[in-house]
């Protein structure tokens, strides 16, 4: 999982984890990326797939979120556990995409990334607060495959 792909660099790589870190100390949730080059499937269907195959449905509060991108396909998936489903109207998400969307299309990568996870502290804020209690239920570290 940890294989160096030729999509992203090390300094980006970086950047995006340090996006995570910050956007956690906003709220509860617990935000996961994982990159890949190409799926034959339906994306939204293989970013739930990744989903639990990352045990993301294991946090207490059913608050995760995993960014899944596909770099080859320029497709990308914002999936959210139940938790946050159960809160949130449908296109929740919506703004998030269509900012990042914007960033992808200039070919800006990692900062639609980073923009895309602090956005998502910021939403997730309103609904799961940070807890003094807080632990890191979820790694931070980006998780890939080719
Ligand atoms: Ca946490
Ligand atoms: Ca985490």
């Amino acid at each position: 999982m940890s294989k160096k792909t030729p999509f992203i660099s090390t300094q980006d790589e970086e950047a995006i984890v340090a996006a995570i870190q910050e956007a956690e100390k906003n709220t509860s949730g617990e935000i996961r990326v994982h990159i890949e080059a190409h799926t034959d499937e339906d994306h939204y269907e293989h970013a739930k797939k990744v989903f639990d195959e990352l045990k993301m449905h294991e946090t207490e509060l059913r608050n995760g979120v995993l960014f899944y991108i596909a770099v080859n396909d320029h497709k990308f998936v914002i999936l959210g556990d139940q938790g946050i489903n159960d809160k949130v109207a449908d296109n929740f998400w919506d703004t998030t995409k269509e900012m990042m969307q914007n960033y992808f299309r200039k070919e800006a990568f990692k900062e639609g990334l980073v923009e895309g996870i602090l956005k998502a502290g910021q939403e997730l804020k309103i609904h799961f607060p940070y807890q003094d209690d807080d632990t890191d239920e979820l790694s931070n570290e980006i998780s890939k495959s080719s």
